[in-house]
């Protein structure tokens, strides 16, 4: 008798120690105890189960490979899939590996730009992490970075590296402030990617993700290549989960004093799906 109460209460609470890093493993995170486990991301509490120091480690940069249904792992691994660069962090040759058999690739990686990884561009690490959004972004907010442009992988990187230098040494930022930076050579640069809050739309920041243009666009839009990999990483974000299917499209100008993202983009973006005006909040 006594045995199997014990038996019975051993399961209920490995059932429960168990249930409870769910919350952790929906976020795509795993726990882990923050003494003697160095996380590639942001540790973050109330997702564990077990001990205080038993915390949540999300990777900011591999959530774009789990968001398409893959796994990153080293390129040397054999993959029962497709190889994808840019949706991991580390090494170049750390790729998301995305099984062939996995549904979330028939609407996520066939609808996702070429991503350009954050050692791809030589990014500064961040100071420190500031967070995660809560949930799926409910905004997407275009920018522009109101500097030259650039059409090569070469030229973009270095504009990608100058927005970081002027938003960590310039604006004592912790990172550069958006959550992706797209380039007249048709490329997407991972910033802070995903989930991690940005530095980008005051007010906002914790609810939208921002997309900044390399260039000004008062006077011109961009070119194709960059239009299309700005709504490449939008339905690529819908199929990951990122974004919210009832995302709202703004420009910067729509909730704050600033000419961006250019007046010519800002009148581009009106046609386009989900875009609302004004500065009210929606959803
Ligand atoms: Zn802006």
């Amino acid at each position: 008798m006594k045995l199997r109460v014990c038996i019975i209460l051993l399961v209920v609470i490995f059932a429960r120690a168990e249930g409870s890093d769910v919350p952790c493993q929906n976020q795509g995170g795993s726990c882990h105890d923050v003494n003697s486990y160095s996380c590639p991301g942001t540790y973050h509490s109330g997702l564990c189960s077990g001990t205080n120091s038993r915390k949540c480690c999300i990777s900011s940069h591999d959530a774009a490979c789990s968001g398409q249904g893959g796994t990153c792992q080293e390129d040397s691994h054999s993959c029962s899939g497709t190889y994808h660069s840019g949706l991991c962090s580390g090494a170049n040759s750390r790729k998301c590996c995305v099984s062939s058999g996995s549904s979330s690739q028939q609407t996520g990686s066939g609808s996702c730009p070429h991503i350009i990884s954050r050692v791809e561009w030589g990014a500064r690490a961040p100071k420190h992490h500031i967070g995660n959004m809560a949930g799926p972004a409910q905004y997407v907010f275009i920018h522009h970075g109101s500097s030259p442009p650039c059409s090569t992988e070469t030229s973009c990187k270095a504009k990608v590296k100058a927005y970081q230098d002027y938003h960590l040494d310039g604006h004592g930022w912790t990172d550069i402030g958006y959550n992706f930076v797209v380039g007249e050579d048709g490329n997407a640069y991972m910033a802070r990617g995903w989930t991690e809050i940005g530095a980008h739309t005051q007010g906002y920041n914790s609810v939208g993700i921002a997309i900044c243009v390399i260039g000004d666009f008062n006077s011109r839009v961009p070119n194709d290549a960059a239009l299309n990999t700005i709504k490449q990483l939008i339905s690529c974000g819908l199929a990951g989960g990122y974004i919210s299917s009832s995302y709202t499209l703004k420009g910067h100008r729509d909730v704050g004093s600033t000419d961006c993202p250019g007046t010519a983009l800002y009148n581009l973006i009106h046609s386009w799906p989900h875009y609302k005006s004004g500065t009210q909040r929606y959803g």
